[in-house]
């Protein structure tokens, strides 16, 4: 599986950097952001490094399906029923800073820090 040594999310993938880790099968990990905007807000990420959502073929479909399907399940079995946001920056005007394809899910009950 391709990882970039230099890439901090695949680092937490391969445990040389910790992170509270939410979730992990054999294609995705998830894990709590350093900077929570929401009483719940994990990073959902493949364990294979791209870069950015301009990196996906259509050779990745399954993969962006099974990350954004389970985005539910991982707010149902940390106890957010009330409704999350999902949220994939891209790029520099995406204000995308970590260069690993990851997608925010954020829950929890209101108010938020941020979004
Ligand atoms: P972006 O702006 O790229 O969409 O979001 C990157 C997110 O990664 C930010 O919300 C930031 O707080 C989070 N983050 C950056 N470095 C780390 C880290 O080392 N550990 C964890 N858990 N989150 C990180
Ligand atoms: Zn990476």
């Amino acid at each position: 599986m391709s990882a970039d040594p230099d890439c901090i999310f695949c680092k937490i993938v391969a445990g040389q950097i910790p992170a509270k880790k939410a979730f992990e099968d054999d294609e995705l990990v998830a894990f709590h952001d350093i900077h929570p905007w929401a009483p719940v807000h994990l990073l959902l990420i493949p364990k294979m490094h791209i870069a950015t959502l301009y990196e996906v073929g259509p050779q990745h479909d399954a993969l962006l399906g099974h990350m954004l399907g389970m985005a539910p399940r991982l707010m149902r079995q940390l106890g957010v029923l009330g409704g999350f946001r999902t949220l994939i920056n891209t790029g520099a005007d995406g204000r995308q800073e970590v260069p690993h394809l990851h997608m925010h899910v954020m829950g929890g009950p209101r108010p938020w820090l941020k979004g």
